[in-house]
């Protein structure tokens, strides 16, 4: 077995592929300080979706890089888009706008966009209050 064979049996070792009704598969490895999977990868820290896509594209996975299921535990590579459009059509969980509107407040909004997967813009509606309100 190569290194990289070994390091993606690592990868789906941590992998749950059953739990999710929506076809997730979710991340029991360790996380990051914001709690999205967190794994080393060619002797590096890397994103666990980041990886996810390596593996299952073959290639390293572009800069941006979007979650389309709104889980983010998922590491699901069919539930990533490269396209902000498809990503953008998506509905974002109510945790995910309170957590853009309240809980980010050290991150630059292009930072949190590319978190949340979503347009710049729409993260300065959703700081405004313009976009879902939260109560
Ligand atoms: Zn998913």
């Amino acid at each position: 077995m190569t290194n990289k064979e070994q390091q993606i049996k690592n990868h789906f070792k941590k992998v749950d592929k059953t739990s999710s009704d929506s076809g997730c598969w979710l991340w029991t490895g360790a996380l990051d300080p914001v709690g999205y999977p967190f794994q080393r990868w060619d002797g590096k820290l890397a994103k666990g979706h980041r990886v996810a896509y390596e593996i299952h594209h073959g290639e390293p996975a572009p800069k941006r890089l979007f979650r389309t299921c709104g889980n983010k535990l998922c590491v699901n590579p069919e539930h990533f888009t490269t396209d902000s459009r498809v990503a953008q059509s998506k509905k974002l969980s109510e945790t995910d706008v309170a957590q853009i509107k309240y809980g980010c407040d050290d991150m630059t909004q292009v930072e949190i966009a590319e978190r949340f997967g979503i347009a710049q813009s729409m993260v300065s509606q959703i700081k405004a209050g313009k976009l879902w309100k939260t109560t």
